[in-house]
């Protein structure tokens, strides 16, 4: 099944259309979404969105860079929503470090992420990773708070060094790749997906953010999926539908509670 490990469908981006958006995208296959929340305010609009309707499944975090906005109180509200949503809720996510933005005091972030990834701990939760400039330091954080046995998760739109990626799939990540894999000049990344076990491989878009080439300049959104598994597919030199299967596998192994989208 192809899933959409990544996409922000509560973003005002979609507010025009965005019933419009999600049927576009189950029309073109794709079976699952995973809308990560990226700070309070959105706890609440992505749980209102994927109320009953099982394709569309939600994370609860604080992205890195909502942490100046943030407020301490904030934690706690995360701490109750993901107890309140249960199994509802598929991961803790998106949190991270954002080192590329440079008004953001890294310790600011650090703390934060620290303190979800110890919320993660203990609901036993797996993480959704926004990671920029910021990989080794990320994997220091995992690595101090959850030992060699985490919760794993995904390291959402990866970019970072072959060593790197080994790094995480050896705590239990699988790494998201989306439209940036396809612009013909993005060389490094396109090796490592070609290069990488296909276990260790999940789909996203990150709608609307991070167009494709075929889609330069637009609005992204979940109905690119299937165009970014079939060049992703090519690259690797395979079938289209077993990128597909596998991707969804991998999916479905690292996020366990998507398992019920399927079921339903
Ligand atoms: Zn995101």
């Amino acid at each position: 099944m192809l899933v959409d490990t990544h996409c922000h469908l509560d973003a005002s981006e979609f507010d025009a259309d965005r019933e419009a958006v999600i049927a576009r995208a189950q029309a073109a296959g794709v079976g699952c979404m995973v809308l990560p929340a990226v700070d309070r305010a959105g706890f609440a609009r992505v749980r209102a969105l994927c109320e009953g309707r099982p394709a569309l499944r939600f994370a609860l975090g604080i992205h890195p860079l909502f942490v100046p906005a943030a407020c301490e109180s904030d934690l706690d509200v995360l701490a109750m929503d993901l107890e309140q949503a249960g199994s509802e809720a598929m991961a803790v996510g998106e949190i991270g470090l954002d080192f590329f933005v440079t008004d953001i005091a890294p310790e600011l972030q650090e703390r934060w992420f620290v303190a979800q990834l110890e919320l993660a701990k203990d609901a036993g939760l797996p993480v959704l990773l926004h990671v920029r400039r910021s990989q080794d330091r990320i994997l220091k954080h995992l690595r101090a708070v959850f030992g060699r046995n985490g919760p794993g998760g995904i390291a959402h739109a990866f970019n970072g060094s072959r060593q790197q990626a080994d790094e995480f799939i050896k705590l239990g990540f699988a790494l998201g790749f989306g439209g940036a894999v396809t612009w013909q000049r993005a060389l490094n990344l396109r090796r490592l997906v070609t290069e990488l076990p296909l276990e260790s491989i999940v789909l996203e878009t990150d709608a609307p953010d991070i167009a494709a080439e075929f889609a330069a300049g637009k609005r992204n959104e979940p109905a690119h999926l299937p165009r970014i598994a079939q060049v992703i597919a090519g690259i690797r030199g395979i079938a289209t539908e077993e990128l597909i299967a596998a991707t969804g596998a991998n999916a479905l192994r690292v996020l366990p509670r998507l398992a019920s989208a399927y079921i339903e």
